[in-house]
């Protein structure tokens, strides 16, 4: 069943736990995420990266995701990841998104609340929420983590642009660590407490310990990204399918063991954050 943003951020602040957001790139990682979260019972989000909506991918990959989340026994929203512009964020719109991110977290605080707010009255017309990011977020190949977000910017952000969730720069990078990220925990209880309990979610939850992302999300992270794993998670099947002398040549067939990868991981993390059964 497809659904608006604002209803699995419901369904997880209802029941206290999170919602896994998947990034997808093909049919075959929409279809091993699709199979996870039905085998699990557990509302998901699937989302796709910007570059892949100004290229020719969106067209196609979109409604392959729509086709997915209209025919999944749980609800499925389709949502827009790092959107930098309205150019990103329209288009998804018209490929049917259900959510949004706008990242503005690189522009100056005023200018990151403008377009935000802009954004978030466009998809009011459509029914569709918006996820705001606020201190930026960087790459684990930077070689320091960038600010992290204050509990006062982001009481003014929530309140100004009227978003349904904010990424918060608390620990976490993209990409893959070198050790692990150590997360601040009294930072997202505090910035929770100031923003009335507004949903947070995680970027760069790929190589997080899984202690870190209990606590997480106890302390009121309610949608947590997966991107970098999916990846891994597909790519080396296909490479240790690829070594074998009597390898599948059958493209279709081929393809079975990276969903089943997919699949395989999706499900791990879908238990880690406490989504399973919640759908
Ligand atoms: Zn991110």
């Amino acid at each position: 069943m497809l659904v608006n943003l604002k209803y699995v951020l419901n369904l997880a602040e209802k029941g206290g736990f999170c919602i896994p957001a998947f990034n997808v790139y093909n049919m075959e990682t929409v279809m091993g995420v699709i199979k996870a979260a039905e085998e699990m019972k557990a509302p998901i989000i699937m989302q796709v990266y910007p570059r892949l909506m100004k290229e020719e991918t969106g067209y196609y990959l979109s409604p392959i995701i729509l086709a997915a989340a209209e025919k999944a026994t749980v609800p499925v929203c389709f949502h827009l990841d790092h959107g930098p512009s309205e150019l990103e964020t329209t288009r998804s719109l018209r490929y049917g998104a259900t959510g949004i991110m706008l990242d503005g977290s690189t522009l100056p605080f005023e200018e990151n609340i403008a377009l935000t707010k802009r954004v978030v009255d466009t998809c009011k017309f459509v029914d569709v929420q918006v996820e705001g990011e606020l201190g930026h977020i960087g790459t684990t190949k930077d070689d320091e983590l960038d600010e992290f977000t204050t509990a006062d910017d982001a009481k003014k952000f929530v309140e100004e642009t009227g978003v349904a969730c904010l990424a918060v720069a608390v620990g976490t990078a993209h990409g893959r660590y070198k050790k692990p990220p150590k997360l601040d925990i009294e930072r997202i209880k505090a910035i929770r407490e100031a923003t009335n309990n507004t949903a947070l979610v995680l970027h760069g939850g790929s190589g997080v310990p899984d202690e870190e992302i209990k606590a997480a999300v106890k302390a009121g992270v309610r949608k947590m990204n997966f991107a970098t794993d999916i990846c891994y998670a597909f790519l080396d099947c296909c490479l240790e399918e690829l070594q074998k002398p009597e390898r599948t040549v059958a493209v279709d067939n081929f393809m079975k063991k990276p969903i089943e990868a997919v699949k395989d991981f999706c499900i791990t993390r879908i238990k880690l954050v406490g989504a399973d059964g919640k759908a």
